[in-house]
């Protein structure tokens, strides 16, 4: 699986854009100029570069470069605000996007992302985008709609920022003056496109101005990945999913935990590196009569004991051709009562645009509406 993206700018690190300049001839300063131009004007076209003289954005455009920003192709928009955008890459695959307006980032509740900053429009808090990592997934999380798809490949690091430039310009946001959280939470499994998504983090934190402590990744275990990451000098915060709290009832819904079991993925839980006030995310879909039990809630708070985290619960996002229930709230609610208890900070994640398959888990590259039951 390889970059589809050749002679894309988007992808570059300024030090890759440096040399493209000086090699053709270029003062180095013209590569900070493209670099502003892709990551942070978010521009399409190389004619739109104006700070270029025309005749180097000419001999660009002969010698085959061009921007490479992916196209969205569809939009879907919820009733809840929440739009998912099917977004297609330059070999015709596609992935979807999620834009989120007063996001779920995984941090609901906790109350620090409230208030108004100087400078932003009335009415805007904060967004945030929800994006993919691979073309489908090969996790295969029996409770997944995205694991149906299998993977195809992985995203180069300039469809990662793509996906998010593209989304930020359709909705006409600029960070840093507007606020957005990002959460690597779409199709796929980062942490089995490392290094495609690292670059990915770096591009953004230093061209699109979007911090790295605003960002979230989510992994379903991937264990020497966690250890990797968490040696990172620039990252963004970690969450896990746990989604079951014994091995047995994990390998059933995430066959992943046969190859890093939940004493392995729990070591390296306690030995990642948390910056001062950061915590770490356990993930767990409440699947009704399967791991929503009081007993079950408890045998997790017993796991992460120690754990300087917190929870979010996501009741099953459903699916038709999943082969589980969404529990009662009534369940969730008591769930989460025993979390809270026994010391853990538990969130009750919404659901967001369950109307338009946005929701987690449902991501599946839905062309048409489905008709809506
Ligand atoms: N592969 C990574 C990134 C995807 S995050 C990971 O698994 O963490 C997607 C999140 O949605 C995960 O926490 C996953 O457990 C959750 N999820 C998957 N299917 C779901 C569904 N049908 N309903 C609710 N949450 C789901």
């Amino acid at each position: 699986m390889h970059s589809t993206e050749s002679n894309s700018l988007l992808g570059l690190t300024l030090q890759e854009l440096t040399s493209l300049a000086v090699e053709s001839g270029q003062p180095a300063y013209r590569a900070r100029q493209l670099f502003d131009a892709v990551y942070r004007q978010k521009i399409d076209a190389l004619e739109q570069i104006s700070t270029l003289p025309s005749e180097y954005r000419a001999q660009l455009r002969d010698s085959g470069w061009r921007v490479g920003l992916p196209k969205i192709s569809q939009k879907f928009v919820s009733s809840d605000g929440t739009a998912r955008y099917l977004i297609e890459l330059s070999d015709k695959e596609t992935v979807e996007t999620v834009w989120m307006p007063e996001g779920d980032d995984g941090e609901s509740g906790d109350g620090s992302e409230a208030g108004d900053e100087s400078g932003v429009p009335s009415g805007w808090r904060r967004a945030t985008i929800c994006v993919s990592s691979q073309v489908g997934c090969a996790v295969n999380c029996r409770f997944c709609l995205t694991a149906l798809l299998g993977v195809k490949r992985n995203l180069a690091a300039g469809e990662i920022v793509g996906q998010i430039l593209a989304v930020l310009r359709e909705q006409g946001v600029q960070p840093p003056l507007q606020r957005v959280n990002l959460v690597f939470m779409g199709m796929g499994e980062p942490f089995l496109n490392y290094d495609n998504f690292m670059k990915a983090v770096h591009l953004l934190v230093e061209g699109t101005g979007i911090p790295e402590t605003r960002m979230t990744v989510s992994t379903a275990g991937v264990v020497p990945r966690i250890l990797d990451f968490g040696r990172e000098a620039v990252r963004p915060k970690l969450a896990i999913s746990l989604n079951a709290p014994n091995d047995t009832l994990r390998t059933e819904v995430m066959p992943l935990n046969r190859k890093w079991n939940l004493q392995e993925l729990m070591n390296a839980a306690r030995a990642f590196e948390l910056r001062p006030r950061e915590r770490l995310t356990f993930e767990y879909v409440l699947l009704d009569g399967v791991n929503d039990s009081i007993t079950h809630a408890r045998e997790l708070a017993e796991l992460i004991r120690g754990v300087r985290a917190k929870v979010n619960l996501i009741a099953l996002n459903p699916g038709k051709e999943l082969p589980y229930r969404t529990p009662d709230h009534g369940r969730v609610l008591e769930f989460q009562r025993i979390l809270v208890e026994s010391g853990t900070p538990t969130f009750i994640r919404r659901p967001r645009g369950r109307d338009i398959f946005a929701a987690c888990g449902q991501l599946k590259r839905t062309v048409e509406l489905p008709a809506l039951a």
